[in-house]
């Protein structure tokens, strides 16, 4: 299987599509399977035929990751690129968009035991896109010598116009073990909320920024200072938009999180087609990552689908999404 990069279609937006398994219940039932992943051509089919009712559609991805695939594959096929961008100085964001259940964040996060994870230890196969990054990172940071600052900074508050997240903390690390513990205070954090607010990640985005500061010496002996950013998103379940009969063209205001999956499809779309307007400002989420999405930087975004025929509907609104930013 190959990836298309980027640079081949001169456009710095790169898509994905990832379908799950079958899940027990899906298996114990029998459930028809409408989706085929054909990895090394990048299409996914969607095919079915009711009372004399026929869909048979083909999607063609930079990438296509089918239920086998595994998150090593993943990985390194289209995000150990990505990673070396924003070691090179470049902002750059990863985004998995689908609907609930379609394994969004096991792609992101994964099934990351504690423990042995730390620098040099080996990642559990499980382990997603975010655990992985963090281990490129400072894996090649520490084969530079890099210097780690051990300042601690001030917590960051939202001052004008909303564009930082109030109560976000920022922290310096020294090392990938420090992250994953705060990582899992976080997502201790977020599943104390799932429990209390019912499956609060499907109405939520999950962000995970990563700001790196190199220190380089010119050959003249001047210290340059490079500065790359890795954003790695979570988004809220896609059928907040279906639902709202934005798929049929029927946009209607639907809360902050329906407004942030159309701002962003949208943002990318102008992005994708060199259209003159980006429209940035219409979601908090598009401000928050304005300086991560356009003119210099990469995006990456993993379209995740489920197979199985009870899930079509939403199937064919994430792909209908996923197309659009190509
Ligand atoms: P999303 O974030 O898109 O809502 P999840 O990543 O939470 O989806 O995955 C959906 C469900 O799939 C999980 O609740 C879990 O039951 C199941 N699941 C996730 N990863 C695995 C896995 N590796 N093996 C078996 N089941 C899994
Ligand atoms: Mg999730």
């Amino acid at each position: 299987m190959s990836i298309r990069h980027e640079k081949e279609k001169g456009v710095n937006v790169q898509v994905l599509l990832r379908c799950r398994p079958f899940s027990n219940d899906e298996l114990r039932n029998n459930a028809p399977q409408v989706v085929t992943c054909n990895e090394y051509q990048r299409e996914v089919s969607v095919s079915q035929s009711i009372a004399g009712k026929h869909i048979d559609r083909v999607f063609m991805f930079d990438g296509v990751f089918g239920p086998n695939a595994h998150q090593k594959d993943l990985y390194e096929q289209a995000v150990v690129p990505i990673v070396n961008e924003v070691l090179e100085g470049f902002n750059c964001t990863i985004f998995a968009y689908g609907q609930t259940g379609t394994r969004k964040t096991y792609t992101m996060e994964g099934e990351c035991k504690r423990s042995k994870s730390g620098p040099n230890g080996k990642l559990p196969s499980g382990a997603g896109v975010v655990p992985r990054a963090v281990k490129q990172i400072f894996d090649t940071l520490e084969g530079q010598n890099a210097e780690y600052s051990k300042k601690q900074l001030p917590l960051m508050e939202d001052g004008k116009g909303g564009v930082l997240v109030r109560g976000l903390e920022e922290e310096i690390v020294r090392s990938a073990s420090e992250i994953f513990t705060l990582l899992e205070r976080g997502s201790a954090k977020r599943r104390t909320a799932e429990t209390l607010l019912n499956k609060q990640s499907s109405r939520s985005h999950s962000l995970f920024c990563i700001t790196i500061h190199m220190k380089e010496a010119t050959p003249e002996g001047e210290e340059l200072i490079k500065c790359g950013k890795l954003n790695l998103v979570d988004l809220a379940g896609s059928e907040n938009i279906s639902r709202s009969g934005a798929r049929e063209g029927r946009a209607r205001e639907a809360g902050e999180i329906n407004k942030s999956l159309l701002t962003l499809g949208r943002v990318i779309n102008a992005l994708v087609e060199h259209l003159g307007h980006v429209p940035y400002r219409e979601s908090k989420l598009t401000r928050l990552l304005r300086d991560s999405l356009g003119g210099r930087t990469k995006t990456c975004i993993i379209a995740t689908v489920s197979p199985a025929v009870h899930c079509l509907e939403e199937t064919l609104s994430t792909l209908d999404y996923a197309h659009m930013a190509k």
